[in-house]
């Protein structure tokens, strides 16, 4: 009963809440764009930003969950308006009781950090990851097999899993060498003047 309560009391109030987060959404919008002025016109070619679309994505989920097209800070910097809330907006609830249902829909949001800079860091990362548990010294060897590490889809604790991979993968591998090391001749000689 107090679902039913609560589902009602959402229905009705609804439309207002629609307005205030639309308002509030304007509100960050404009903010963004003051706060930004002087960086706007940098961004808006990095995001390749016309009247119609950006890259920066920084709207897109909120539009589409409003199902209204908020512009981002950037579009907004040229249009400088925003669209009309539609007249009666309203929320349908499914009457369908056999279960609970998750509609929901895919938004693409283009992936423009996940290019050169955030590779090259986790590359750097990893780099002194392996370096420090392997205890492998030569930099650059690891940086070579560090080089084809790419973010793929899948994360943990906040990194992708390609991370985990190469990183775990390098370790075992340079440990293993250098444990080896002092029989065979894997590792070629560092150059510092101490050659036999
Ligand atoms: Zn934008």
């Amino acid at each position: 009963m107090r679902l039913v309560k609560y589902v009602l009391t959402k229905e009705n109030n609804f439309a207002n809440a629609f307005k205030t987060n639309y308002m509030r959404e304007k509100r960050v919008i404009d903010k963004k764009y003051r706060v930004n002025a002087m960086i706007m016109d940098k961004q808006k070619e990095f995001y390749h930003t016309n009247l119609v679309s950006c890259e920066c994505g920084e709207t897109k989920l909120i539009s589409r969950m409003m199902r209204i097209e908020i512009p981002c800070s950037h579009i907004y910097s040229m249009k400088k308006k925003f669209e009309e809330i539609p007249e009666n907006i309203k929320l349908v609830i499914s009457k369908d009781d056999n279960g609970l249902y998750l509609n929901y829909e895919v938004t693409e949001i283009p992936d423009v950090f996940a290019d050169s800079d955030i590779t090259k860091k986790l590359q750097n990362k990893a780099v002194k990851t392996i370096r420090r548990f392997s205890h492998f010294k030569q930099d650059k060897v690891i940086q070579e097999e560090v080089s084809r590490l790419q973010i793929n889809e899948e994360f943990a604790n906040g990194v992708p899993t390609s991370y985990h991979e190469f990183v775990a993968a390098g370790i075992s591998k340079h440990f293993i060498r250098k444990n080896k090391s002092n029989e065979t001749t894997v590792i070629p000689p560092k150059d510092n003047g101490t050659s036999n």
